[in-house]
C-alpha cells in the first residue's frame, strides 16, 4: 500500500510541477509580449506631510493584460524576478519614470525638492552593470537628487560589502536610497548603520496593526528611534486613516503614503491634482 501511495504521490507532484512550469512559461511569454506591446504603464502615489502637502511620489508599475485585465505587480514582479525579464522591466520602469520627470520638469511643474521613488528588485540591483543602467537613465535629468531608489533588506544581506560599495557609487551621483518594507526582512537593525540610506519606509503591516496592537506600536517606536539616531527620515506606508496619521505624527513620523491621502494614480491625474494642470 505504502508503495502505491508513494507512486501516486510522485505522479501527483510531477503533474503539479509540470503545471507550475507551464504557468511560469506562460507568464514569461506574456511578460515579454507586454514589454513589446506597451501593456505596462506607471502609477504614481504621493508621499506627503500630515497636511497632505506633496513631498515626493512612489512609482508603481501597472500591467493591463489583454485577457486577464489588470494584473497585480505583487503577482508578476516575483515571476519576472525568476528570469532576466526583471532586468528589462526594471530598465523600462526606470527610463519611463525619468522621461516623466523630464517632461514635468521641462513644463516647469516640479515643486523644489520633489522626486520619484523607484522600486528596484534584488536581481536588478545585483546585475553587474546596474550603476551604468541608472547612470544612463539619469541623463538629461535636471537634478539626480530627483531620483530615489527603493530597495529591500533582503538584497543587502547576500553580499553587504558589495551592496554598500554599489550604493556609495550611486550616492556620489546624487541618487538617494530608501529601504522598503522595513521590518519585514530577516536582517537585524545593526546593518543599518553601515548603509548609505536616507529613508526607511515602515511596512504597512505595522501601520495597519499599530492602532490595535501595542506590540506593533512598540516596534514602530523602535524603528523611529533607530532612524533618528542614524539621521534617516521615515516614511509610513499604507496609511489609511486619520487616526494612523495622528498617532504616527505623535511618535515623530512626518511623511506618509497611503490611501488616506491618495491611491496610486496616473501621471495625468497626478499632474491635475498636485501640479494644478
Ligand atoms: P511596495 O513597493 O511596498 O509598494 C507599496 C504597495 O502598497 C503598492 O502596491 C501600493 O499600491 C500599496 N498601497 C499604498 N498605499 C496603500 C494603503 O493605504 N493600503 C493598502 N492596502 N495598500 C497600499 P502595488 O502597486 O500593488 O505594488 C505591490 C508591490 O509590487 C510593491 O510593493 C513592490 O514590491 C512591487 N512593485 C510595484 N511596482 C514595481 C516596480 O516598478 N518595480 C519593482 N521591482 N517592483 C514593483
Ligand atoms: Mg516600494
Ligand atoms: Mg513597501
Ligand atoms: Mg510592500
Amino acid at each position: 500500500h505504502a508503495k502505491m501511495a508513494g507512486g501516486n504521490c510522485i505522479h501527483f507532484f510531477q503533474a503539479q510541477m509540470q503545471a507550475s512550469a507551464q504557468a511560469r512559461h506562460r507568464m514569461e511569454t506574456d511578460l515579454r509580449e507586454a514589454l513589446h506591446k506597451q501593456q505596462f504603464s506607471l502609477a504614481y502615489q504621493p508621499q506627503v506631510d500630515h497636511t497632505g502637502k506633496l513631498l515626493s511620489a512612489e512609482v508603481l508599475i501597472r500591467w493591463q493584460h489583454p485577457q486577464r485585465g489588470w494584473v497585480s505587480p505583487a503577482e508578476f514582479i516575483p515571476m519576472a524576478e525568476e528570469s532576466t525579464l526583471i532586468l528589462e522591466i526594471g530598465a523600462w520602469v526606470m527610463n519611463s519614470a525619468m522621461a516623466q520627470l523630464r517632461q514635468w520638469g521641462d513644463a516647469g511643474l516640479l515643486p523644489p525638492g520633489f522626486g520619484l521613488a523607484i522600486n528596484v528588485s534584488p536581481r536588478q540591483f545585483q546585475q553587474a552593470d546596474f550603476v551604468h543602467v541608472v547612470q544612463q537613465a539619469l541623463q538629461g535629468l535636471a537634478d539626480p537628487r530627483q531620483v530615489m531608489l527603493e530597495i529591500t533588506e533582503g538584497m543587502l544581506v547576500v553580499d553587504t560589502d558589495r551592496a554598500v560599495e554599489r550604493m556609495n557609487v550611486l550616492r556620489d551621483l546624487g541618487v538617494q536610497f530608501h529601504i522598503d518594507d522595513f521590518g519585514t526582512g530577516y536582517s537585524s537593525m545593526a546593518y543599518l548603520k553601515r548603509l548609505p540610506v536616507d529613508v526607511i519606509k515602515i511596512d504597512q503591516s505595522f501601520v495597519r496593526d499599530m492602532v490595535e496592537n501595542p506590540a506593533d506600536t512598540a516596534i514602530v517606536k523602535a524603528m523611529l528611534a533607530v532612524a533618528d539616531s542614524f539621521n534617516m527620515e521615515v516614511i509610513a506606508e499604507g496609511v489609511e486613516t486619520a487616526e494612523q496619521v495622528h498617532r504616527l505624527g505623535d511618535m515623530g513620523c512626518h511623511i506618509f503614503q497611503g490611501y488616506y491621502f491618495s491611491r496610486p494614480i496616473t501621471a495625468a491625474e497626478f499632474a491635475a491634482r498636485y501640479f494644478g494642470q
